[in-house]
């Protein structure tokens, strides 16, 4: 191996994917560029972020793809799936209705990608206390039965944004080394 090889060991896609307006979008700024947007249009999505991730000592390059609001129309295509080893499926703690959806999303992601893609279930806008329509009990008794990881987040305040991103990187790479 050169050195130049060596960095390229590893790139896992992975997709974001959720009703529209629970933070996708944010989520990946404040990641990717520790950037928050209060009053984001679902248009400041690009096609897809690359993100260098230190996994013991391997550089591991995450490129994180996100929609342009298709979510909205129901329209996310297979071409966006193909190829994911890692899923962020995000709700919004703050509306029950985008975690009554998450079924339906699980059902789309296997029927595009792998079964095994490994998946984090989000709870964002773990700020908005006072608007809480989820339990934390209600995710996690999901994540259990569908056997996802778990964890609540907030693009806004940046708890757990990165947690989130290297919890689905640290479990790929570890199936995979
Ligand atoms: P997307 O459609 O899933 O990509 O959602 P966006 O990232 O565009 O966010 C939708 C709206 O929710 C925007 O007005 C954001 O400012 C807001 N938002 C996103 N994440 C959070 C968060 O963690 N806390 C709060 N309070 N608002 C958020
Ligand atoms: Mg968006």
């Amino acid at each position: 191996h050169s050195e130049e090889e060596q960095t390229e060991d590893y790139l896992f896609k992975i997709v974001l994917i959720g009703d529209s307006a629970v933070g996708k979008s944010n989520l990946l700024a404040r990641f990717a560029r520790n950037e928050f947007y209060p009053n984001s249009k679902s248009t400041i999505g690009v096609e897809f972020q690359t993100q260098k991730i230190n996994i013991e000592g391997k550089e591991v390059k995450a490129q994180i793809w996100d929609t342009a609001g298709q979510e909205r129309f129901r329209a996310v295509t297979s071409a966006y799936y193909r190829g994911a080893v890692g899923a962020l499926l995000v709700y919004d703690i703050s509306r029950r209705q985008t975690f009554e959806s998450i079924g339906r999303w699980l059902n789309e992601l296997h029927t595009h990608s792998d079964m095994n893609v490994v998946t984090v279930l989000v709870g964002n806008k773990s700020d908005l206390k006072d608007a809480r329509e989820v339990t934390t009990d209600d995710g996690k008794t999901l994540a259990e039965a569908q056997g996802l990881f778990f964890m609540e987040t907030s693009a806004l305040d940046s708890s757990n944004v990165a947690l989130a991103f290297q919890t689905v990187v640290t479990e790929i790479y570890n199936i995979l080394s």
